[in-house]
């Protein structure tokens, strides 16, 4: 399998190296980091050189290319520092294209190439968390309109998205499960900001609808289709959460291996240390193997050979992986990396919470198991 890129390829990478060295972005995402806020100088940057454009199909002005460009592009972005996990609704539009109505697509395609953030979807609730059984958001039908009632929590961009996909329940048959597409500055909403460990320059939120006045045609995609929609959607979510692991990896890996050609202690670079060097070949392994396996996964995809656990097996090895990786990182930086601000400890705190969000370790083990025994029953 030849993983190696082509022209256009190599061009767009190039181009968002270039953007990476033009500043000190890290100046920048370290401000963002402590004022938890989205960094949108970066993400309208790489919007300017067609970031949102890469799945984009050609007839709505984007690039329409595969996941094959879109993994070369988080790689470059995370290997050169970027927050590459702000960007996951930029390359989502599959989901809306394939479910929106026409006044819902023309809202969301709006945003193309302005890097705001513009929607995500609300499934989880205090008693709905890796199981959807027990949701207790509904709506109902009144006098012509649909009400919307109930609490999501943990919702990512949350705070400023203009709008959200919400997920409830038919408060007349609870076994039906539908998607609302919810204008976010409607009545009868009320936003609570969640402090995280990580990931903080994104929000995430605590949501409360109390009696939101819906119109028939806000329903997103088809009434009682929620659950297959949501899982229909689950490979490419899973994936970038992979490819913001790797590149996140990449960078701490690099910045690890620069200090520790440099550091001296005892007379020579401790590079030059046998226990140092088996924390880069640890490294190193770690490293080949999530690229092998994420170039492996947009390949199959662009082939139309993705297999059904292929993403979640991809989300659960990169989220240890790049752990692991970026671990090694912090104790080579030692002193200088637990202390202050250096950017391996932000990636140590990021990915942590990178193990919960978008679905856990253990729901991603039980995705993976099922999918590799399907094979053989
Ligand atoms: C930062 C962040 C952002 C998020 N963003 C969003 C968002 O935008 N939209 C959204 O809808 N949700 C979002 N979530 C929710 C996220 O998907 C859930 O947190 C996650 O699915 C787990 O739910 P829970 O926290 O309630 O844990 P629980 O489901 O209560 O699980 C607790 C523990 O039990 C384990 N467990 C649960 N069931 C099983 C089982 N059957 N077998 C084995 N182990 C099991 C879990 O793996 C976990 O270790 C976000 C979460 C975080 C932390």
């Amino acid at each position: 399998m030849d993983f190696s890129l082509n022209e256009d390829q190599e061009l767009m990478v190039e181009g968002y190296r270039q953007l990476m060295e033009s500043r000190n972005w890290e100046d920048y995402f370290r401000e963002c980091d402590t004022n938890s806020e989205y960094p949108i100088e970066w993400v309208e940057a790489i919007c300017e050189l067609g970031f949102d454009r890469i799945l984009l199909p050609e007839e709505h002005d984007g690039f329409g290319l595969d996941w094959t460009a879109l993994t070369a592009a988080y790689e470059e972005l995370g290997r050169m520092g970027g927050p590459t996990y702000v960007l996951y609704q930029l390359p989502g539009w599959s989901t809306v294209l394939r479910e929106g109505t026409e006044e819902q697509k023309e809202k969301i395609l709006s945003f193309v190439g302005t890097g705001q953030q513009m929607l995500n979807y609300a499934m989880t609730e205090p008693g709905a968390g890796s199981s959807w059984d027990e949701m207790a958001t509904t709506y109902t039908r009144r006098d012509g309109k649909v009400y919307l009632n109930g609490h999501k929590t943990f919702q990512t961009s949350a705070m400023h998205a203009p709008y959200m996909i919400v997920m409830a329940r038919n408060a007349d048959d609870m076994s039906v499960y539908s998607e609302w597409f919810v204008d976010m500055s409607k009545a009868g909403i009320t936003k609570e900001p969640l402090k995280k460990l990580g990931l903080k320059m994104d929000s995430c939120a605590e949501l409360y609808f109390d009696d939101v006045e819906l119109e028939e045609s806000d329903l997103f995609g088809t009434e009682g289709n929620a659950f297959m929609r949501g899982v229909q959607d689950f490979d490419l979510e899973r994936f970038l959460v992979a490819l913001t692991n790797y590149g996140t990896a990449y960078m701490a890996f690099e910045d690890a291996a620069k200090y520790a050609n440099q550091r001296v202690q005892g007379g020579e670079a401790i590079g030059r240390t046998q226990l140092i060097q088996l924390k880069f070949a640890e490294m190193k392994v770690a490293l080949v193997n999530m690229r092998n396996m994420l170039y492996e996964i947009a390949w199959k995809s662009g082939n139309g050979t993705l297999g059904r656990g292929d993403c979640s097996m991809a989300k659960y090895y990169c989220s240890h992986a790049s752990s692991e990786v970026v671990d090694h990182a912090l104790q080579v930086l030692a002193g200088i990396g637990v202390t202050g601000e250096h950017r391996v400890q932000r990636a140590y705190r990021d990915l942590r919470v990178d193990r919960v969000s978008g679905g856990t370790d253990e729901v991603m083990i039980l995705a993976t198991g099922r999918a590799a025994l399907r094979d053989y029953r």
